[in-house]
């Protein structure tokens, strides 16, 4: 993603004022994760879990389905409220019931993608892709 996500200022300070919210943090796990598969692949990642956990209009185990662990685009759904369709529909008036329309799919991830970036901080003291060579 290029260019500035204009609603994330907005949302951080909605976001900073719940507790449950902002306690959300990156392990360093998740930020050498992070480096090592670079900004797309977190990017695609996000577009594919959010294609398949909420994006139906029905999503499967709606309201648990996002694990509090495992890959940092969980820890960034909990982080904005973007882990069910209640809390879209709560925190994003995204209503639940019906399909995510495209632009809602890249609007949730810009919302990680601004989180997380914000999250992870400098990540050049971790190795990449290159510097591993794969
Ligand atoms: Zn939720």
């Amino acid at each position: 993603m290029t260019g500035t996500f204009t609603a994330w200022p907005a949302l951080r300070e909605r976001l900073s004022k719940s507790r449950f919210r902002s306690r959300f943090r990156l392990s360093k796990a998740d930020r050498a994760y992070i480096a090592r598969v670079g900004w797309e692949a977190i990017a695609a990642h996000s577009r594919k879990i959010v294609g398949e956990r909420l994006t139906p209009a029905e999503p499967r185990n709606d309201g648990r389905q996002t694990p509090m662990r495992g890959h940092p685009v969980f820890i960034a759904q909990h982080a904005t409220a973007t882990c069910c369709r209640g809390c879209l529909a709560k925190w994003h008036a995204i209503p639940a019931g019906r399909a995510l329309s495209a632009e809602e799919v890249e609007f949730v991830v810009s919302v990680h993608l601004a989180w997380l970036r914000e999250a992870a901080g400098d990540l050049t003291s971790f190795p990449t892709q290159e510097t591993l060579g794969l």
